[in-house]
Formats: C-alpha cells, sequence, structure tokens
C-alpha cells in the first residue's frame, strides 16, 4: 500500500506515505515517501514526536529492518499499521548513504541537510532500496529529500490534531466540519495535497509566513489576475503523479496531452503575473522555461489520441516519415482489396464473388455454390460450407503478410516513438516537477485568498511580543455550519504571558466555551500557515506548539479509565510546554468526583502559573465555580465569563465573552432545555439549594422530600396568585387559551 501507484488505489487530494524507519536509543529516524508524487521528507526526533509525525501523514505502511521489527511493534501503541520489513544488512549507514547519492546524483548530501544525521540517512537510503525493489528501475522521479529539523514548524500532538478536527470530524451527521474543509479551495490535486501540508506543519520562521502572506494578498488586490490564474489552474492536471506514471512506465499518451496542457499554463500564469505584485512575481520567475518538452509533447502526440495504447494511433501524422508510410500503406490496403474483389468478379464472371475477412483465416475470397463451376485454377481452396466454398490466392496471401507485418510494424514503431518521448521527459522531470511545485504553490495561495474574501477574514499582524490580541474573532468552522437565521457571535480576547496569561473562562454547558477555547487555536495555526484569520484584527505571536487537551475523552477502547487518559495528557503538556506554548484546556478534571477534579484544575492553574521553567498563554475553560476565586488571586491570571440571560427560568445565550466569572452554573437549566421531565428539574433545583445553602450536609432523601413538599405548595401558591390577577374580562377567547397554556407548561410536574 506504501507504493501504490494505480489511481484505483490512490485518493487524488491526499498524499499515501511509505514510512521508513530507524531506531537507536531513544531518537527514531524517519523518511516519508509518496513514490506517487515524489514527494520525500524526513528527519530525526525523538521517539515519541516521531510517532506523533507518523500519525500526522497520512502513513499507508511502515517499512523497518528485519531485526528492529519486535522493538519498534512494542513500542508502538497504534497497532493499525502495515509494518513490512527488509533485510538487515540495508541498515548499514555507508550502504544507505551511497543509495542516496547514486539515487539523486550527487556527490555528498551536504546540499539536503541530511550529511549529519545518520539515523535519517540509513531510513532514507532504505526507503530508496524499498522501492526499487517494489518498482524495478522506476525510480527516477524520486529527486529531492527535504530534511525537517525538529524544531522548524509548529508542533501539534495527534491529540491536538484531532480535537481542533483539523482533518477530521468526532461529528457523524457533517462529515465536513473540518478546518481543512473550510478552508480548501484549490483548484488542483496537488494545490490540495500542499496545503495539508501547511497545516501539519505551520511555519515559525515570521519572514515565511510574511512571504505566504503576501502572496495572499497580492492576490486579493489584482482581481483581474486572480481570476486569469483561476481559469488556468482549473485546467492544470495533476503533473506530480503523471510523472510518478512516466517513471513507473504505467503512462499513457492522454498523460502526455495533459502534462502538456498543463505545462501551457504554467508558462501563461507566468506571463498573467504582474511585476507590481512583488512576492507572487518573484515565485513565477522559479518556473523554468521548458518550452522544448511542450512542443516536443505537441509535435510526437495528437491531441485527439486514444487514453489505450493497444490500436495505437496517437502519434501524430507528419512526426516520422516511416511511420507515415506505414499508416498509408494500411490505410489505402481497403481500397486495395475492393479493387482486387472487382476485378476477380468481371475476370471470372461472378458478380456474387466477395472478399473477407475473419480471425482464424485471415483474407479469403467466398464464392456461393452455384457459381463454383467458375473458379479458375489458381483459386486455391481453403474452406467448404454448406453453401460456399472459400479460397485464397498467391495475391491475396501476399498482401495479407504485408497488411499483418505492417500493423504490427505501426503498433510497435508508435510504441518506441512513445518510449523515446518519455524518456526525454524523464531527462527534463527535474524542471517539470519544479514548475508544478510553483503551480502548487500559486494554487494554494490562490484557494485561501478567496477564502479570506468570502468570508471576511483579515490579515493578521505577526510579532515578536507574546501577545495574543483578537477583536471580533469567529471560529472559521463553525461559523459556517450555522443555519441563517443563528448569527456567529464574534469575540475579542487579549492575552500575554506578562500580566494577563492564563484566562479561566467559566459559564454553563452550551454557552460556547469549547467553541472559544478551539478558535484562539485554530487562528493561531492558520495565521502560522500563512493564512488570513477569521476576525477583524489579529495580533499574534509565534506558537511553537499548541496543546489541547478536552476533560474525560472517550478512551475505553483502549482500555484506560478515561480519567487517566485525561491525566496523561495533561502531564505530556506540563513537562513539554514551553513559555511560547499556546495551552488550551477544556474542562480538565471533569473524569472524576467533584472535589478531586477541582482540586487538580485548581493545582494544574496554580502550576502553570508559577512555576519558573515557562509560563505558556493558557485558555482554561470549567464549570468549577470555585477557580473564580482563583483566578482573582493569581497576579497574571483574569475571569472571563460567557453571558447567558435568564427570563422566565429559561436560559438565553448570548454567547459574548465578558470579564469576571459566571455567576452560577446553569446546568439544571441546561438540562430543562434538554427536555428532561419536569419533576426531574424540580427536584434538582431542590438539591442545588441545599447545597448551595450548606455543602457539608450529607443529602437526606427525606429532608429533600420535605423540601419538595414546600416547593410544590409555593408553587401551588403562586399559581392562584396568578390566576388571580388574570385580567379576565380584557382577555380574547385566544388570549385565555394561550395564558391557560402557559401556567399547564409552568406548574405541570
Ligand atoms: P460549551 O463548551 O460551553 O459547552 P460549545 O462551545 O460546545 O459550548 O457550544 C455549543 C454550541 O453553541 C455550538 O455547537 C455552536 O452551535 C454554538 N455556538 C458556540 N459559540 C457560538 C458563537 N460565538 N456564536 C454563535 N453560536 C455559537
Amino acid at each position: 500500500p506504501g507504493t501504490a501507484i494505480s489511481d484505483k488505489y490512490l485518493d487524488h487530494n491526499q498524499n499515501n506515505y511509505l514510512a521508513s524507519v530507524f531506531i537507536k536509543n531513544k531518537m527514531i529516524g524517519i523518511a516519508l515517501m509518496d513514490y506517487s508524487t515524489g514527494d520525500f521528507f524526513g528527519g530525526e526526533w525523538d521517539f515519541k514526536k516521531g510517532l506523533d509525525l507518523i500519525r500526522t501523514y497520512n502513513v499507508r505502511e511502515v517499512i523497518l529492518s528485519e531485526k528492529q521489527y519486535e522493538l519498534f511493534n512494542d513500542l508502538l501503541v497504534d497497532k493499525s499499521y502495515i509494518l513490512s520489513t527488509y533485510q538487515n544488512w540495508i541498515t548499514d549507514q555507508r550502504t544507505s548513504y551511497d543509495k542516496i547519492i547514486s539515487q539523486f546524483k550527487v556527490k555528498s548530501l551536504k546540499g539536503f541537510g541530511l550529511e549529519d544525521y545518520p539515523l535519517a540517512i540509513i531510513a532514507a537510503g532504505a526507503c530508496i532500496y524499498y522501492i526499487d525493489d517494489n518498482h524495478k528501475d522506476s525510480s527516477s522521479h524520486i529527486q529531492h529529500f527535504q530534511y525537517q529539523g525538529q524544531d522548524d514548524s509548529m508542533h501539534l500532538d495527534p491529540f491536538t490534531i484531532d480535537n481542533l478536527e483539523l482533518f477530521k470530524t468526532t461529528s457523524s451527521t457533517n462529515k465536513k466540519a473540518t478546518l481543512i474543509h473550510s478552508i480548501d479551495k484549490t483548484r488542483t490535486s496537488a494545490g490540495s495535497r500542499l496545503l495539508k501540508k501547511y497545516l501539519k506543519r505551520p511555519l515559525l520562521d515570521i519572514k515565511k509566513i510574511k512571504l505566504r502572506q503576501s502572496r495572499i494578498s497580492e492576490l486579493i488586490k489584482f482581481s483581474d489576475t486572480r481570476l486569469s490564474i483561476s481559469d488556468l489552474l482549473n485546467e492544470v492536471s495533476d503533473i506530480e503523479r503523471i510523472i510518478s506514471r512516466v517513471s513507473s512506465k504505467k503512462s499513457n499518451p492522454r498523460d502526455l496531452i495533459n502534462l502538456k496542457n498543463s505545462l501551457s499554463n504554467a508558462a501563461i500564469i507566468k506571463k498573467t503575473i504582474k511585476k507590481s505584485m512583488s512576492s507572487l512575481y518573484k515565485l513565477g520567475s522559479e518556473f523554468e522555461n521548458i518550452t522544448k518538452v511542450i512542443n516536443k509533447i505537441n509535435k510526437t502526440i495528437d491531441d485527439d489520441c486514444p487514453v489505450n495504447m493497444l490500436n495505437g494511433g496517437y502519434i501524430k501524422d507528419g512526426y516520422s516519415k516511416k511511420l507515415d508510410h506505414i499508416r498509408k500503406l494500411s490505410n489505402n490496403s481497403k481500397q486495395w482489396l475492393i479493387d482486387l474483389q472487382n476485378k476477380e468478379q468481371k475476370k471470372n464472371d461472378i458478380p456474387s464473388l466477395k472478399i473477407k475477412y475473419n480471425k482464424v483465416f485471415g483474407y479469403y475470397i467466398e464464392v456461393t455454390k452455384a457459381h463454383i463451376d467458375k473458379v479458375p485454377d489458381y483459386f486455391i481452396r481453403k474452406q467448404t460450407l454448406v453453401n460456399a466454398e472459400r479460397y485464397f490466392t498467391e495475391q491475396l496471401k501476399g498482401f495479407e503478410d504485408e497488411i499483418l507485418s505492417s500493423n504490427e510494424k505501426l503498433l510497435s514503431l508508435e510504441r518506441s516513438i512513445f518510449e523515446d518521448l518519455t524518456c526525454y521527459i524523464m531527462e527534463n522531470s527535474k524542471s517539470i516537477l519544479n514548475n508544478a511545485n510553483v503551480l502548487s504553490k500559486i494554487d494554494v495561495g490562490l484557494g485561501l485568498a478567496d477564502i479570506a474574501i468570502k468570508n471576511n477574514y483579515c490579515l493578521p499582524v505577526i510579532h515578536k511580543k507574546q501577545e495574543i490580541n483578537l477583536i471580533a474573532s469567529r471560529h472559521p468552522v463553525i461559523e459556517k455550519l450555522l443555519s441563517i437565521d443563528d448569527n456567529f457571535i464574534s469575540n475579542d480576547i487579549n492575552l500575554n504571558t506578562d500580566f494577563k496569561q492564563i484566562a479561566v473562562i467559566t459559564g454553563p454547558n452550551m454557552a460556547g466555551k469549547s467553541t472559544f477555547l478551539r478558535q484562539v487555536a485554530l487562528i493561531s495555526i492558520m495565521a502560522q500557515m500563512g493564512s488570513y484569520v477569521p476576525a477583524n484584527k489579529a495580533n499574534l505571536c509565534i506558537i511553537d506548539k499548541v496543546y489541547t487537551r478536552v476533560g474525560a475523552s472517550d478512551n475505553l477502547s483502549e482500555g484506560e479509565s478515561t480519567f487517566l487518559v485525561e491525566m496523561n495528557e495533561t502531564a505530556n503538556i506540563l513537562n513539554n510546554a514551553t513559555s511560547r506554548s499556546l495551552i488550551i484546556l477544556d474542562e480538565i478534571g471533569r473524569g472524576t468526583s467533584t472535589y478531586d477534579g477541582l482540586a487538580i484544575a485548581w493545582s494544574i492553574i496554580e502550576y502553570l502559573h508559577n512555576n519558573k521553567k515557562f509560563n505558556p498563554i493558557t485558555l482554561f475553560a470549567t464549570h468549577y465555580h470555585e477557580l473564580v476565586q482563583l483566578a482573582n488571586q493569581l497576579d497574571r491570571s483574569l475571569n472571563l465569563n460567557i453571558e447567558v440571560s435568564e427570563s422566565d427560568g429559561e436560559l438565553v445565550f448570548l454567547r459574548k465573552i465578558i470579564k469576571g466569572g459566571a455567576s452560577q452554573s446553569y446546568g439544571v437549566h441546561v438540562a430543562q432545555m434538554a427536555g428532561l421531565p419536569k419533576k426531574v428539574i424540580n427536584r434538582a433545583h431542590i438539591v442545588l439549594n441545599k447545597l448551595a445553602v450548606d455543602k457539608d450536609t450529607n443529602l437526606n432523601c427525606e429532608e429533600i422530600d420535605q423540601l419538595e413538599l414546600e416547593f410544590n405548595s409555593n408553587n401551588k401558591q403562586r399559581a392562584i396568585n396568578e390566576i388571580k390577577n388574570l385580567d379576565v374580562d380584557n382577555m380574547t377567547p385566544f388570549d385565555a387559551l394561550s395564558k391557560l397554556m402557559e401556567l399547564k407548561e409552568k406548574y405541570d410536574k
């Protein structure tokens, strides 16, 4: 599966990776290769980070040496990977090194930044061996290895990727509720794959981010250029996959026509970019001139060629004199046969004489029994039927030999011209793949420009100060999912490591806490991808790692208690975060009893605030109101809550983030909204009141029964009063009926 090339097994918009791994001490060297596109990269990581990397990419198969199989398998938590092994000798560093330099036709690996990374070298070398084994002599499109340093992109662990629903959603009703789906407006499959890579590895380097931003800004500004480029990109095929098919000798003539058209469009796009669009112009200048390849395909392959090569007919007339000559011969053969038939009919006075062809006997002359006596001597009998006899002549036999051999010659000549052309294409594949890469970058920029315009995004300012300041920010996915009558309410946030490091956000369930937390993380990620973001104004710092953790995530299938998982993940954050990280904790502590949970949540916040090693910007959503007091006491912590209003016992969510802690939990109200029976809700109110008055009392059912009786009789009195106060004389029958329904609704248990 890791070396698949057939369209049947590949998703156009997804890379299909083979991961090669080599472990030493606590480190792992990884090389990821997509054979179907030539994409090849990797590096060295500590073991856990390395496994995160494998999970992040769409890895279909992992390869490793026989002797490391057990070790790796034991360390692997997710056992769903297909593991394949190769012989141990391949992991010799020198052997791997030589394999890579001979693949890339270079003298050393310095140019790839790989020279000092032995584990990555072994992984990459083994990968090439494996590919060679599976696709003999067909790896010439693998021409580059991109070394990824440990710290050159924002680290997103698998939990965060899942939790923020970057690529997959847990929603069973709307599979498209993911960030990638909301922001992918690319026109080409390669563009779509590149955008996914951007999202998997948001940048840390401000300069690089600004470069991507300015391309988008220019495309937004110059709408005529944007539209022209868009039309041209719509007609671009998957160049990378065509080249890999050419390299593995599985291409067809239509592939080459698509390649020609796509490369021509790239050349037009280059001309379309205005000089004043300086960043895009610079990118455009990276297009190499490959007119000669375009011309050669144009001269060789017929634009209306069939996909299938079996019957020939795809090489253009005029390309080869020899081919034209044989074609003429075979095209003229029909007339030659008609002439011969006419001649024999007349000569022998048999008007019904026919020359026919079948696969078993080839060409023959057929004469009905009625005319048999007129058949001349030079007709040689071939077959007797009930009503007719079949013959051949020396002349017909000679013709047949010539025609059959010319067809064969035609097919083999066309095929050899095609093969010469594919060799020529492979000789130029480096330039072609380079142009494909530039096209993908333009495509991604264009897609992000479209999204920014359509959804009213702003250009984030990235600064060096550790501060996140968002005005009127929105959740990029949820704002698109709300119904037309439901407006997404935008919110502001301003946090920094010096004064406002930790925001404790309280509010009832369903108020919008999780949505808000995730939107802050998503905006940071989008900004570091180089994209515009869903806000009116955004000033952001560079975040090195985003951690999101949600209380009591369901992980029972892996046999661990939910709370243990929750704590494992939290421990990972507290051990690995830095002052440049963004931490999103949603209801941490929820997975255990109230007091345990509260105590843990309390101490986590204190630790994030007080420890001397790091002070990351943190958003902590909770329904423990006690944490409001803690946030009030810590210097760099603040309370926020999501506004709700209560009218007639009903909750109205206003979705607006305001300063201060929430006044109460409203959990019972939410239960009421969810349709729990009134009796349950009333009882819960009573228990809640009792707890609020005296937290230490042991709850006693009889006592609560008593309170419920009081509550009910109070209710009765309230209902009677309400009826007494009605101005019945001035009510229409409809008003009366409505009031009656309202009373029933309110007091019915
Ligand atoms: P909580 O975490 O407080 O329980 P959620 O964040 O899950 O609440 O939000 C519940 C629902 O409220 C979301 O699915 C969404 O439909 C809606 N919602 C959240 N935030 C907003 C907002 N700012 N504007 C409009 N609707 C929102």
